[in-house]
């Protein structure tokens, strides 16, 4: 406990449970100056996660799903930086560095926990190294921006037809909320620009939804989840259900029954995880979700308090409530008031809010809505969608520029401006599955490769026969002999067990060996010793 006058208030993570706790506890430090409320938060904006899947499209600007949080809440001190480790027993926060490279300590009296959870790929082969996540601003500009680039690369791959297939397919897993309304808009997105690429044929794209359960958006009533999936496959979509993605390459996704669809692009929405934060802490959890009272006090403590996805929260219906902004909003009010309460001295109150409605987008002026008990859908629902989140979204200004957005959307085509938004694939983490090919003999050498975990083998084809040259384990390396002689690959490297690789591009490779000299001998060294087993070998089977 700090000797500070105000109790000082600090709240982990800005997204609707957290920014919306800090907004009413600023109302209640505008009557007394007795709480210091300290917000820490990755980054520095608000995500407004439900118009998320509209930046993919570009429906709406890129920068209006998200509003600074310093303008929303001027009377809280914001850190942004990552939370690294929570002290209950001391009561302390520790953050990454920031330009110092010292940690940084906040001792807290309150502490709520706000981190939401998180898309964990871990286990899952592949999917790290593979799958695109759809969180947050970074995953929606990042598919954006990869979907032009690959609609890019098909629009002028004449020569391997099946590639242009690979490239035109998209696969989208997770057949919830975020999965179905980012399938939706990448498929409306891709049909409307397709008439871009004169040199594609619309009949090539391939848009894949893949979802566990026998139908698509469970949180909704049947009749609609039905209809949500009876519009999307007229649109186009391929909707397997009871189906799971088990695993991932940089070629396939790989289904349970075994099928491979070929793929440049494969976006995952599940499986939704707690967040590892929250994992580390010794409080009583259900599922990885905090257990709180209904006041949303942690069980068992005094000072902590959790809400949003993060959190189970009580309902006085018995059950809990959904990991929903609504209902993350509506508990960050709750927590604000019994904090002060706690604080001040009062009573503290009950969470309870009864849902109001649910709401999923369907892309092209159709979505589904349950509200008050009653279903709508189609072009009604999609009105009342935009209404309602229009009015959500927070500020004025970022309501009339979205409402300008979607006007404009109405009339004028997408943009189909592509941002690199990095200029280098650096060093990447890659996974194969047995049987796949890394490279093969002929190809351009792009990159050298270090296993981390698995077998690979090198095999040479000369003159109609193929020759097992080697076989590679952890902490081997391949690919150095294209990248040094500055030539093709002279063999294939082939996997001959599930394969995960830090593979390096030649642009990084290339300023390695030319700063370490010593470097650059030891991979010369290897590249002679390899060269003259290669010969020898060849010589014995000539
Ligand atoms: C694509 C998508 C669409 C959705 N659509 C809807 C919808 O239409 N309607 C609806 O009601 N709900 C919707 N949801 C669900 C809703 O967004 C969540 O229930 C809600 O965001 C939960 O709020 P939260 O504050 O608990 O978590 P979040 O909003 O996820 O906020 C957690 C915050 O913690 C930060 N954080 C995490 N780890 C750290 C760390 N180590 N250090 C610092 N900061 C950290 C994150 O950056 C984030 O800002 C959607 C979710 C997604 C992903």
């Amino acid at each position: 406990m700090n000797d500070r006058k105000r109790k000082r208030i600090v709240i982990l993570g800005g997204g609707f449970a957290g920014v919306y706790t800090a907004m009413q506890l600023e109302k209640a430090a505008r009557r007394r100056d007795d709480l210091e409320i300290i917000l820490i938060n990755k980054d520095n904006y608000f995500v407004f996660q439900p118009m998320l899947a509209e930046v993919v499209s570009g429906s709406v600007g890129m920068l209006d799903t998200v509003s600074p949080i310093r303008r929303m809440l001027p009377r809280t001190d914001l850190y942004v930086r990552e939370v690294e480790a929570i002290d209950t027993v001391n009561q302390t926060i520790t953050t990454t560095p920031g330009f110092k490279p010292q940690a940084n300590v906040i001792p807290y009296d309150h502490l709520v926990l706000a981190l939401g959870n998180v898309t964990d790929f871990r286990g899952l082969r592949g999917l790290p190294e593979h799958a695109i996540p759809f969180k947050n601003l970074s995953d929606a500009l990042f598919i954006r921006n990869h979907v032009i680039h690959v609609l890019e690369e098909a629009a002028i791959e004449h020569a391997h037809p099946e590639l242009r297939r690979q490239l035109l397919t998209f696969v989208v897993a997770g057949g919830g909320f975020s999965g179905a309304e980012v399938v939706a808009e990448l498929n409306d997105f891709v049909r409307r620009v397709i008439g871009n690429y004169p040199q594609l044929d619309p009949s090539e794209v391939r848009v894949v939804l893949l979802h566990a359960l026998d139908r698509i958006l469970p949180e909704l009533d049947v009749k609609l989840a039905l209809y949500a999936q009876k519009i999307m496959a007229q649109r186009g979509i391929e909707i397997r259900l009871n189906t799971k993605l088990t695993a991932a390459t940089g070629d396939e996704a790989i289904l349970d029954d075994g099928t491979r669809l070929a793929t440049k692009t494969l976006i995952s929405t599940v499986p939704s995880s707690p967040h590892p934060l929250i994992d580390t802490l010794d409080l009583p959890k259900e599922r990885g979700r905090l257990l709180v009272e209904p006041t949303l006090r942690v069980r068992g403590t005094q000072n902590i308090w959790a809400l949003g996805d993060c959190a189970l929260v009580p309902l006085p219906d018995g059950k809990f409530s959904p990991p929903t902004a609504q209902f993350a909003i509506r508990q960050g009010k709750t927590a604000a008031d019994n904090i002060v309460a706690a604080i001040r001295g009062g009573e503290p109150k009950s969470f309870r809010f009864t849902e109001q409605g649910k709401l999923a987008a369907l892309g092209h002026r159709s979505a589904v809505a349950q509200v008050f008990g009653i279903n709508i859908s189609g072009a009604l629902a999609w009105f009342m969608w935009r209404t309602i989140y229009l009015l959500k979204l927070p500020g004025w200004g970022r309501r009339l520029k979205v409402a300008a957005s979607w006007t404009f959307d109405l009339f004028l085509p997408p943009e189909l401006v592509q941002l690199r938004l990095t200029n280098s694939t650096g060093v990447a983490h890659e996974h194969f599955e047995p049987g796949q090919e890394v490279f093969r003999q002929g190809d351009l050498g792009d990159r050298i490769y270090i296993i981390a975990q698995g077998k690979a083998e090198v095999v040479r084809h000369e003159r109609g026969r193929e020759l097992r040259l080697a076989q590679l384990g952890p902490g081997e390396y391949f690919g150095e002999m294209a990248l040094l002689n500055q030539t093709t690959r002279n063999a294939t490297v082939r996997c001959v067990t599930p394969l995960d690789v830090l593979s390096i591009h030649k642009r990084e490779f290339s300023v390695l060996a030319a700063n370490l000299p010593a470097m650059r001998e030891s991979f010369e060294q290897v590249m002679t010793q390899r060269r003259q087993t290669t010969e020898a070998r060849l010589a014995l089977t000539a």
